[in-house]
């Protein structure tokens, strides 16, 4: 079976987990990047033990480095804002890895990130390429980049984002959604918060309002710990993984929750702020050989943890779709593709937005146990 030559827009983590997801099947890919470099930027990411699963499945050392360079939580624990009083716990680690096959695992994303792009030859990804346009025919794709260069795939995966130029292109512009809610990120030395209980768990402190709320989560062997809090805020729309937010806002937002969470905030020495936006479930991914991944068709609010996990999801149901397959069958794969994801990502996209996800106790299997691996699929 002849591999297929396959573009990929967009070398985020969902970019760079389906080149490693295709090559593995034999394919050639290119991957373009709008940017010119990865620099250090946002903060952590949450691997749900169904993501490292997707991960592991994946080959090479991306299960070992993630599980080196990240943290593995202890519990999944819920908490009042204002008692403490624990609504639910589940065991994370060991009781994960029995259950699941996996554990969870907690990382500051550009450690993520450098896990999946050492696996794919430097020479197969393009960097600062920013997609400007395409055009499909019978013959293939044609990207049109801003620099003025063009290029000519048969496939072309659109993995850039929330943003996503292939996904407006296919579907015409629609602005993504701002939410009214504002997060802020910081990451602190674990030393500074030793007097916290459990710093080594996840633990959730949920607000008065569904958009109120203050997680924490060791990174980096539990050397660092990231507190992500959230709060309905509509003056402030800046979408963006850099902007400097101000402590002291942020200890006043919060300053009515428990002294324990409280003390999170205490230790922080400087937050990053970002507005936070979001889209509807999108009816279809694809046309032709066209299709797309991650936040370009399924940018979701954070509370389930699931973004970075459904785009690497999307990228082995992916590589999957697209195993053994040759042209003329390239549309009916990637339609098999987007129906076996669909239904997943739109439920999660929701539940995200209605944050009651563990809450109180409940059966976290859905999300946790789903095996990207074996999921079905049509022929
Ligand atoms: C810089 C950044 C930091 C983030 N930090 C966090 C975080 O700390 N915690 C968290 O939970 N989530 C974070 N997210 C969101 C989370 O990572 C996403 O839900 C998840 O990564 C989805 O993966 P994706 O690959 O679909 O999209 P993205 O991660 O958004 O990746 C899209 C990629 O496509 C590139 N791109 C965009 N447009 C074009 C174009 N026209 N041509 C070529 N390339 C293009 C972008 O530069 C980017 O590398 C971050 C996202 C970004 C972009």
């Amino acid at each position: 079976m002849a591999a297929l030559d396959i573009a990929i827009a967009g070398g985020g983590i969902g970019g760079m987990a389906a080149a490693i997801a295709l090559m593995r099947q034999g394919h050639r890919v290119t991957v373009y990047e709008q940017a010119s470099g990865w620099g250090r930027v946002g903060a952590d990411v949450n691997l749900t033990p169904n993501v490292v699963k997707a991960l592991d499945g994946l080959g090479g050392q991306v299960g070992a480095q993630v599980r080196r360079d990240g943290a593995q939580p202890t519990f999944r624990i819920s908490r009042d804002w204002d008692t403490g009083l624990e609504t639910s716990r589940l065991g994370m680690g060991q009781t994960a890895e029995q259950q699941y096959g996996a554990p969870q695992v907690t990382i500051h994303r550009a450690d993520l990130l450098a896990a999946l792009a050492a696996e794919v030859p430097e020479r197969q990804i393009l960097l600062g390429r920013r997609l400007k346009s395409l055009v499909q025919d019978d013959a293939g794709v044609l990207l049109q980049f801003e620099d003025g260069s063009s290029a000519r795939h048969e496939v072309l995966i659109g993995a850039d984002g929330i943003h996503s130029r292939v996904r407006s292109a296919l579907f015409g512009e629609e602005s993504p959604r701002f939410t009214g809610v504002v997060s802020y990120r910081s990451v602190v030395p674990s030393e500074r918060v030793q007097d916290v209980p459990e710093i080594d768990a996840f633990t959730k402190w949920w607000g008065p309002n569904p958009q109120s709320q203050i997680v924490t989560f060791p990174l980096n062997q539990g050397r660092e710990t990231f507190v992500f809090a959230t709060t309905g805020q509509d003056n402030w729309t800046e979408e963006s993984w850099t902007s400097e937010g101000d402590v002291q806002e942020l200890r006043q937002v919060y300053r009515d929750f428990h002294p324990d969470a409280r003390k999170l905030l205490d230790a922080c020495e400087r937050v990053l702020k970002s507005a936070l936006y979001e889209r509807e479930p999108l009816a279809q991914w694809s046309q032709g050989r066209v299709s797309l991944l991650g936040d370009a068709c399924h940018p979701m609010l954070p509370f389930m943890a699931q973004g970075a996990g459904m785009a690497i999801e999307d990228a082995v149901v992916l590589g999957r779709a697209l195993a053994g397959v040759a042209l003329p069958g390239v549309p009916q794969a990637l339609q098999a593709y987007e129906q076996a994801r669909r239904e997943r990502t739109a439920r999660i996209q929701i539940g995200s937005r209605g944050n009651q996800w563990m809450k109180g106790p409940g059966n976290a299997d859905w999300v946790y146990g789903y095996d990207a691996w074996a999921a079905g699929l049509l022929a």
